[in-house]
């Protein structure tokens, strides 16, 4: 088996610098380490990562993993447009959230408009509702305490 000579070439941000011995595969068979830089110029962060050459040739190593950081980043933003991140919730403006709600309440807008105005899912706007104990039926029924 002859070691394939990766120095230079580049794989998705990874640009080669040298060969940096080996590690055992699980079979005990050496895989050659390579240096690479995440190289600015092909979109990297500037760090530096040890890769061996058949996750480089298969393309299952592409940065040193700012790449797989920034597809998290893209997945929080995604969550965030429901009102959550990580586990964490996104709280809307309260003084906004407040006069959405009134407004919603007083059936000036739709759950669709209210659930757009905050930022939210109808379904993350419903469950907010639930929590802050303001989620009425808008039936022509209620009126508790009419005269
Ligand atoms: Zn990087």
């Amino acid at each position: 088996m002859t070691a394939l000579d990766l120095t230079g070439r580049c794989f998705g941000r990874l640009r080669v610098i040298r060969r940096e011995g080996s590690k055992h595969s699980f079979s005990g068979r050496p895989l050659p380490l390579w240096r690479c830089l995440c190289d600015p110029a092909l979109g990297g962060c500037g760090a530096e990562h040890l890769a061996t050459s058949g996750n480089l040739l298969k393309g299952s190593t592409r940065s040193c993993g700012c790449l797989r950081r920034e597809l998290m980043r893209v997945n929080a933003a995604e969550r965030l447009a429901d009102g959550r991140i990580g586990g964490k919730r996104i709280e809307p403006d309260p003084a906004l959230f407040d006069e959405t709600l009134r407004r919603y309440c007083a059936g000036e807008l739709s759950s669709r408009e209210a659930a757009a105005a905050l930022g939210f899912s109808r379904e993350t706007f419903f469950r907010r509702l639930r929590e802050v104990g303001q989620h009425q039926e808008r039936r022509p029924s209620h009126g508790k305490g009419r005269l």
